[in-house]
């Protein structure tokens, strides 16, 4: 049978962390010692809090579908969550509550983008955004950036970019892959530059948490009002609740839009999990006393990687100053990252995500959530593979 793949299907990249990842899977279940730096998701469990909430909900026989955008509750809590933290007067009908925030990402572009148009999108970036701006059939335009500037696009880049088609312009700060945090000043400039060419601003905030040495985060939307109208905000639970498995997310976006992916998500996927939903009330009505521990461990295990990295022959790496990645220059090696990470995965069963999948070929991701000795061993090992290079 010849199957017919839709173009928009066929159109998407496959992925190659995916690939990276179904190796090492198969190489530990051969009962060989691999360590993994590929990890997207905190090492901790989800607060106990959480879980029991949730419990409880699923033991009442909540268990029906729930309204399409959320429970009011939830609605309420994250619109709440937004006052109290960013200074944002969100009514809960402006908050969609989907699938984890990933999914709302999706809403988000299938119901602002479509033919013709443009969204812009900073290198290195999440490798999810220019797939599903393909999805929504929109054009995906990557702005480069470099370790130079701590992978930040400035004003003047984000301008020249923008054509009479730029429809959305994609910012994710604290950055995955790279961890990188813009400061306030630099958000509220390119905030500015969306606003005097009517751009709307989609502001990828999951890892607003995870902070280190200081840093800020400040949301565009928070700047005045003509910014919060230019802005919608995606969040979820995953990173700094540690709930990745529970799949939830939500975006904050000005009414319209808010109704528009309502509607796309009435007739997708319909409600989020009605008793994960109960969870989630939990978890931001809750303690949030895990988070300074987490952070603590993570700051830790950053400030050693850190150092480490920079100690090795070829590799050079700024520090991030937030979410839970470094994200090590290479290119002293005279490898590309696909070759990089297949051969440092071959040799000594060390498994990174390579630069390409996020649109830098000249990096390779590495994560810190994992135990201190895995990042002991992996990093061993990957000066050990360094050294190898260099002679
Ligand atoms: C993890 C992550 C998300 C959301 O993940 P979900 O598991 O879908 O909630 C969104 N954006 C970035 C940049 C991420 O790293």
């Amino acid at each position: 049978m010849n199957y017919k793949i839709s173009q928009r299907a066929a159109s998407l990249a496959p992925s190659l962390t995916l690939a990276i990842d179904s190796k090492a899977k198969q190489m530990k279940a051969e009962g060989l010692d691999v360590v993994g730096f590929g990890a997207g998701e905190p090492d901790f469990d989800t607060p106990q809090h959480i879980k029991d909430a949730c419990a409880k909900a699923l033991a009442d026989g909540f268990t029906k579908y729930t309204p399409a955008a959320g429970i009011p509750e939830l609605r309420q809590a994250i619109a709440d969550k937004h006052k109290r933290e960013n200074g944002l007067a969100y009514k809960p009908s402006q908050i969609i509550v989907s699938c984890g925030g990933k999914h709302s990402c999706y809403n988000v572009i299938l119901a602002t983008c479509q033919e013709g148009d443009e969204v812009i999108i900073p290198a290195p970036y999440w490798l999810s955004y220019p797939e599903m701006v393909k999805l929504a059939g929109a054009k995906p335009v990557i702005l480069e950036t470099s370790d130079r500037t701590e992978f930040k696009v400035t004003p003047a880049q984000l301008r020249a970019a923008i054509t009479p088609n730029t429809r959305l312009f994609i910012l994710n700060s604290p950055s995955n892959p790279t961890g990188s945090v813009y400061t306030p000043d630099e958000i509220k400039a390119l905030g500015d530059v969306c606003i005097e060419k009517g751009v709307l601003i989609m502001s990828d905030e999951i890892y607003e948490h995870l902070l280190y040495d200081g840093a800020q985060h400040k949301s565009v939307a928070s700047f005045s009002p003509a910014h919060l109208e230019h802005t919608i905000i995606v969040h979820g639970f995953a990173k700094a609740w540690s709930m990745t498995g529970w799949r939830l997310g939500w975006c904050a976006a000005p009414e319209p839009i808010a109704k528009a992916i309502d509607a796309v998500q009435s007739h997708s996927t319909s409600n989020p999990t009605s008793f994960a939903q109960k969870g989630a009330v939990a978890a931001l009505a809750g303690p949030q006393d895990h988070l300074p521990k987490w952070l603590a461990e993570f700051a830790k295990r950053r400030t050693y990687a850190f150092n480490k990295l920079n100690a090795m022959p070829g590799l050079t790496c700024v520090n991030a100053k937030g979410a839970f990645y470094l994200f090590p220059n290479i290119s002293g090696t005279g490898l590309k990252s696909a070759d990089f990470c297949a051969r440092l995965l071959e040799q000594e069963k060390v498994a990174a995500v390579p630069g390409i999948a996020f649109g830098a070929d000249d990096y390779i991701r590495l994560s810190y959530a994992t135990s201190m000795a895995n990042i002991e061993k992996g990093l061993a090992r990957i000066e050990n593979f360094c050294k190898g290079l260099k002679r």
